[in-house]
């Protein structure tokens, strides 16, 4: 029995470059934990195969060796249990910010009332402070209008695993800093366990619990995640969960 929520175990990753040329090694022996209402930030230099680590998780690619265990069990595929937010939103553009939360939400409680899918996806998007534009369709929203609303979405299916690929890599400073703010007391709501991407290191540091670096190993280009320790204030992360402290 694991008593860890998450387990990457030896995970490599190997792509085929086709006419007779070698496969491209991303990582190799890439091992970390993730314990359950954790919030995990990984960083590392472009190309070092934090979104494939991410998709991997998430279900959407596998590793080429190595073993992903949720709650001690092998997973393979995607699931319910896990929810991503990506770069790019990924909005249905058909159907407004209100329509998309409970497209999701009725997805993942087929039992459930009109009314209930209504009120709970209206809650959700009222914590990302979008009460006022939950019936516009996403080309009649801005950018952080947009990713809140994915984030929204997402953390309204209550997945087990939160799964964010550079959520803010799109956005402007400032916006960035308001829907910060916002990520955290959304998960602050569920406690969720969280692993973000971020190619910015003080956002990881201002966010995360834990900080993952993806670090070239002893054979140049090939990754592994190690674990950093930095000297740092209380995360957001720490003062949700210890708000007395
Ligand atoms: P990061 O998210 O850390 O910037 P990625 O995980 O996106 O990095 O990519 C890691 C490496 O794997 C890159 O060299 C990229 O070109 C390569 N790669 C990613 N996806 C594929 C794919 N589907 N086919 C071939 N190579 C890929
Ligand atoms: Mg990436």
């Amino acid at each position: 029995m694991s008593q860890h929520f998450v387990q990457v175990q030896q995970a490599s990753k190997r792509f085929p470059q086709g006419r007779g040329q070698d496969d491209l090694t991303v990582f190799e022996n890439v091992n970390f934990n993730l314990e359950k209402g954790e919030f995990v930030c990984i960083i590392g230099h472009s190309g070092c195969g934090k979104s494939t680590i991410l998709n991997a998780l998430a279900g959407l690619d596998q590793f080429t060796d190595g073993g992903l265990i949720m709650e001690g069990h092998e997973v393979k595929g995607p699931g319910l249990e896990r929810g991503v937010v990506f770069q790019n939103y990924s909005l249905l553009p058909w159907l407004t910010a209100l329509e998309n939360v409970k497209f999701g939400v009725r997805a993942r409680w087929k039992d459930w009332s009109k009314a209930k899918v209504d009120e709970h996806s209206r809650e959700y998007l009222s914590m990302v402070g979008l009460d006022e534009v939950i019936d516009r369709k996403p080309s009649q929203l801005s950018g952080g209008m947009r990713q809140r609303v994915s984030i929204a979405r997402t953390f309204a299916t209550k997945p087990k695993l939160l799964l964010l690929d550079e959520p803010f890599g799109a956005l402007d400073a400032l916006t960035r800093g308001v829907i910060q703010d916002e990520l955290i007391k959304i998960w602050g709501r569920d406690r969720q366990t969280v692993f973000m991407i971020t190619h910015d290191v003080d956002e990881a540091i201002l966010l995360a619990d834990r900080i993952l670096l993806m670090t070239n190993g002893p054979e140049a280009r090939i990754a592994e995640a190690v674990e950093i320790d930095l000297p740092r204030p209380r995360s957001r992360a720490e003062v949700v969960k210890n708000p007395n402290y």
